[in-house]
């Protein structure tokens, strides 16, 4: 069985969503997680777990490019949790950690790491509270990353999402402790994803998941061709089988427990 730990078919491109779930169970998809984009797309995610049980959803939260433009940080902070509160049962992680320093605008790097750092401390402060997971995305912030996880004293699980690091990086963070999982995503099947690949035998096998994030890009051998969708993930687990030394059957297993495991379902 497999687990989609990170897609948004709560999307309007995914017409028939009950097809969706037909197909998913075709390929042995069990779950699959749905991650806010924003406060509408939130709600309707809320809707669909509601109504299918294959669904779970990943709390609203400040983005890191919002962080900046927000003025009133405690207020922002009040409003994620009173919509946790209010749909605890089907929350199961809090989204999104982020520091990403790519392509920062010049003028505004010091502030803008700033306002990113201070969302990143109230989202751990509030997963914390909740006892929820963390997601974490990293984009050219993996020192400032590595020294707030370490020093944070978090103790539930945390994911770093669409691991695009190398194998030095992998071993670095898993020092931070037995709660750190690697997410592992499309970006492993293209050809040229090299040092992601060896990142995958870096990895202990139950620290490893796996993730589609469609309708966003889609992996080798539709890529280009078609809309990402929740089963595709079957594609993602297909070439972590190829690149670890277990028996098929024993990845596939393993990391549909992690992923049960780490949300608590
Ligand atoms: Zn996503």
């Amino acid at each position: 069985m497999i687990f989609d730990t990170h897609s948004h078919l709560q999307f309007e491109d995914y017409e028939n969503i009950a097809r969706e779930i037909e197909i998913m169970s075709e390929y042995w998809v069990s779950y699959s997680t749905l991650i806010w984009s924003d406060y509408k797309s939130t709600e309707k995610a809320l809707e669909l777990a509601k109504k299918y049980d294959v669904f779970h959803v990943v709390a609203w939260i400040i983005h890191p490019n919002e962080a900046i433009l927000i003025t009133d940080m405690d207020e922002e902070i009040s409003k994620v949790e009173r919509q946790i509160m209010e749909n605890r049962e089907h929350i199961v992680w809090i989204w999104e950690l982020w520091l990403d320093y790519f392509n920062l605008e010049k003028d505004w790097i010091e502030e803008n790491i700033h306002m990113q750092k201070k969302a990143f401390k109230a989202n751990i402060d509030l997963a914390k509270k909740f006892s929820l997971p963390l997601i974490v995305h990293i984009r050219d912030a993996w020192e400032d990353s590595y020294e707030m996880l370490s020093s944070s004293g978090f103790t539930w699980n945390i994911v770093i999402h669409c691991f695009t690091g190398n194998p030095e990086i992998v071993k670095r963070f898993l020092w931070i402790g037995k709660n750190i999982y690697i997410w592992f995503s499309w970006i492993v099947t293209f050809k040229n994803a090299k040092d992601i690949q060896n990142s995958v035998s870096m990895v202990p096998l139950d620290r490893i998941l796996v993730e589609t994030d469609a309708p966003f890009l889609t992996p080798e051998p539709f890529r280009g061709k078609k809309m990402n969708t929740s089963w595709y993930v079957k594609f993602v687990l297909d070439k972590i089988k190829e690149l670890r030394d277990e028996a098929p059957e024993t990845v596939e297993d393993m990391i549909f427990e992690n992923s049960k495991r780490f949300y608590r379902v």
